[in-house]
């Protein structure tokens, strides 16, 4: 029998909070929100500084559904309250009937469910933090406070549901909804866009904003201000649809007084992830002379932890509702031009209230400086990086695709063997039934590549059942070789490029496809089997292609370069590591790094003999022993304990085809000898974290070499208190120490040698295309940047300044790189 666990709190309250169901705690109680969730819930109200006997809880459901736990996906919770038995419509009725008595000024909708019930909306990620009005009553959806008790939120939801209760709170003071007041209109002529321009003449930021249907840019928004946004249509039409009804000879005027406005040097332009707007508005001869600042960047300057979509900072910078589907749902075939301009429109007004409000928090959180005098620069660097691209060397991708289409069909067969039936390595339920039903390997959890290198470490013995294990994980690589490298495709121009991804969490930068907005789906693309699919397939991530490896190692070989020039490669030698030595003032160790082989000499730690028995300059290559060595001194510089060693050693060892396995007891004990000879890591350099973490949460890092700023980059850990926590911290430091003095040496480089051109970014390293009579000069040109002292008296952890000595390589393609001194 369903228990009924009423609402409950002040019947007079102006904020009312709905839930999803209760559980069992709250059936023992007879109350809303106090079990697990409702501790969190109730410490979340606590912050925002609201007391939870002023307001009124209550749930969608007042019976128990079947929890979510019980299944292994997520289910929508009007099935597993029909599952209960509980009337969905008949539970709805309840609720807004409790509504109406209370009357609230404000309510915030607790997760999913309580938005679906109100609203019909079934994803609470777009529309959390929005004014909405549902049901007459101003709501506010936020994320679960359960979602984070269950593995399935991030920590950094919890700080973005205090946010979001501080916004209930203030609107619980009036019923109404006071929307920003925006005027959004449609350019129609060129005297419209003349006399906005002037009307605005006295302001200098100016926002930009471009909309594209299908990768092609129609309209320019602009706004001077937060309120008012005119979108500009570029074209009378496309080849695909009319975009607006201004004639051809006021068209050419438009561009030409947009022309002259965006290149104006006393406009400072602002936008939102602007190297792709700037990339396409280049394309068509525009001109942008002073970028002042892009919100993305700005963003990842004050909360690089938290999402920097423009959705997201919508939510938090303005009391703007989501309103981005409106652009993604803009079907041309379908919906009148009109709805895409005018969302255009909002998007200008919209970026220049978030930069706006970002200035106040760029100054408060004390990242200014180094915003504008360091990470605001990356904006062109990146860009330009976009834009260079390897040329294809076609014969060889050529040969390459034959030899992994046969690898591919190899694998495939051996697998059809063992089951007797063709397997789909990718498909979970096909490989579930082959391994743990067929081949009889001990069931577990998954059959992703963690599950599976646990499952060779320890516990598979016979032969067969390891060979179809490894058969698996090979045969995923070489399809996921085939897919994202060896198919993928050229831009336009026969080159091909990256997308780069500027702010992560970490500080590191990513690269990707070129996904549409950048360049199209391809629509009619013949995939391997011969079946024409719609793929986005432009391009390559240049950062994840393996260098070492059996699996992939060799694709580098079909990037090649441009007559004449050649490939010029520097990376930080062992940066990171030197960085940890530094940061747990042994000195001893740091020096280790110049005189010695480190990672041979780690490895004799564990394994007996010597450093010359593991010595890559000894033998001549790396064996597995110094991998061993280096990768177990790794995981005890992030405070990783057994397990997480040995996974980490046996995945990375299967993905080099490095003969290695070890279990965890090894990993234990050589962690315990790795600690006892290196003591400081721990006493110094973890403890030093995790006492900053203590204070404050936060984490600075050093300032790069050349940067004007009295500090690094900031980044504030809201996870919780966990191993998580602390194997994410350690890291921070030494990642972002090296990842910023890396892009530094590109900016300081790029300042240096004007036409340099810079293919690959990699965290540590850098990757030039050059003439070869200019080798030489930019080879020591980029060894003195890159060898330049960070900064380390400012970061969490003051110490004295580092340099990290580089190494160049040359080449003619991106694998066969040699050693080169200067
Ligand atoms: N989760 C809910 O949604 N409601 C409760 O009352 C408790 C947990």
């Amino acid at each position: 029998m369903n228990i009924f666990v009423p609402g409950t709190g002040n019947p007079y309250a102006k904020i009312l909070f709905i839930g999803e169901a209760p559980s069992f705690e709250e059936e023992n109680a007879l109350k809303p929100f106090v079990g697990p969730a409702g501790r969190l819930f109730d410490e979340c109200l606590h912050n925002a500084g609201i007391v939870r006997s002023d307001v009124w809880i209550t749930n969608v459901f007042k019976q128990m559904i079947v929890p979510q736990q019980k299944f292994g996906r997520k289910i929508p919770a009007v099935v597993r309250a029909e599952q209960a038995g509980l009337n969905v419509q008949e539970s709805i009725q309840v609720l807004r009937t409790e509504i109406d008595e209370i009357k609230p000024n404000v309510i915030c909708l607790l997760g999913g469910t309580a938005l679906w019930a109100l609203s019909g909306k079934d994803k609470i990620t777009p529309w959390r933090g929005s004014i909405l009005s549902l049901w007459s009553y101003k709501c506010i959806p936020t994320f679960h406070p359960a979602t984070l008790l269950y593995g399935e939120g991030e920590y950094w939801q919890k700080y973005i549901i205090e946010f979001d209760f501080r916004r209930v709170l203030s609107q619980s003071e009036y019923p109404e909804i006071r929307r920003p007041s925006r005027n959004l209109s449609i350019c129609h002529n060129s005297a419209q866009l003349s006399d906005f321009i002037e009307r605005n003449n006295d302001k200098d930021k100016l926002s930009v904003d471009i909309e594209a249907l299908r990768c092609i840019p129609v309209c320019v928004s602009l706004a001077f201000d937060s309120i008012e946004g005119l979108c500009v249509p570029l074209w009378n039409s496309t080849s695909i649809t009319r975009i607006s009804d201004i004639p051809s000879s006021d068209l050419a005027s438009i561009w030409n007084i947009l022309y002259l406005l965006l290149k104006d040097k006393n406009k400072k332009i602002i936008g939102q992830n602007f190297k792709y707007d700037q990339d396409k508005l280049r394309r068509l001869g525009f001109v942008i002379s002073n970028l002042y600042s892009d919100t993305l960047l700005k963003h990842f300057a004050i909360s690089p932890e938290l999402p920097h979509n423009l959705a997201f900072q919508t939510s938090i910078y303005t009391e703007e509702p989501y309103y981005k589907d409106e652009g993604l749902e803009f079907d041309y075939t379908k919906h009148d031009i009109s709805d895409l301009l005018l969302y255009g429109a909002k998007d200008a007004p919209v970026t220049w209230e978030i930069e706006d409000k970002q200035e106040q928090d760029l100054v408060e959180v004390g990242m200014h400086d180094f915003y504008y005098n360091f990470l605001m620069k990356l904006h062109d660097l990146y860009s330009d990086i976009e834009n260079v691209g390897f040329p294809v060397n076609e014969k060889a991708r050529e040969k390459l695709l034959r030899k992994y289409i046969s690898w591919s069909e190899r694998l495939s067969y051996e697998l059809f063997k063992y089951a007797d039936a063709p397997i789909n390595c990718d498909s979970w339920q096909q490989v579930d039934k082959l391994l743990y039903e067929v081949m009889k390997i001990p069931r577990r959890q998954g059959t992703g590549e963690e599950v599976l290198t646990q499952l060779l470490a320890n516990v598979v013995k016979k032969d067969d059942q390891k060979k179809c294990i490894t058969n698996i994980l090979e045969q995923r690589r070489v399809n996921k070789t085939i897919g994202t490298y060896l198919m993928a495709m050229n831009d336009y121009d026969g080159r091909m490029r990256t997308a780069c991804y500027i702010p992560l969490d970490t500080g590191r930068t990513s690269t990707g496809l070129q996904d549409p907005p950048i360049r199209p789906y391809v629509d009619n693309f013949r995939n391997l089997k011969g079946k024409i699919e719609k793929k986005k397939c432009h391009g390559a991530a240049f950062q994840t292609l393996t260098k070492h490896g059996d699996v992939g190692g060799d694709i580098r070989l079909m990037y090649s370069c441009d007559p004449g020039c050649v490939l010029l490669n520097i990376d930080s030698s062992q940066a990171e590591a030197r960085v940890i030595a530094l940061l747990s003032d042994d000195e001893v160790t740091l020096k280790l790094y110049d005189t010695n082989d480190i990672h041979a000499l780690t490895a004799s730690w564990f394994l007996g003999g010597d450093e010359f028995k593991y010595s890559k300059k000894v033998l001549g290559y790396e064996c597995p022993e110094r991998f061993l060595g280096k990768t177990l001194r790794h995981a005890g510089h992030l405070g990783a304990k057994g397990q997480r060693a040995a996974t980490e050693v046996n995945t990375q060892a299967r993905k080099a085809h490095i003969d290695i396995n070890i279990s965890k007891a090894f990993a234990d004990k050589a962690l315990l000898i790795f600690h006892n000879k290196s003591p400081k890591v721990q006493q110094v350099f973890q403890k030093g974290i995790i006492a900053q973490l203590e204070i404050d949460r936060t984490l600075i890092a050093p300032v790069p070499y050349g940067v004007d700023s009295t500090i690094g980059g900031k980044r504030t850990f809201h996870e919780k208190w966990s191993d998580e926590l602390f194997r994410q911290a350690f890291s921070y430091i030494p990642q972002r120490a090296i990842s910023d003095n890396t892009k530094a040496s590109a900016l300081r480089i790029r300042e240096r040698l004007q036409d340099i051109r810079i293919v690959v970014e990699s965290h540590d390293s850098l990757t030039f295309m050059v003439e070869i009579n200019d080798l030489e000069e930019v080879g020591r040109v980029a060894k003195e940047e890159l060898e330049m002292p960070i900064s380390f008296k400012t970061c969490s952890l003051s110490r004295r300044d580092l340099v990290i000595p580089a190494e160049l390589e040359v080449g003619t393609n991106y694998k066969e790189l040699v050693k080169y001194k200067v």
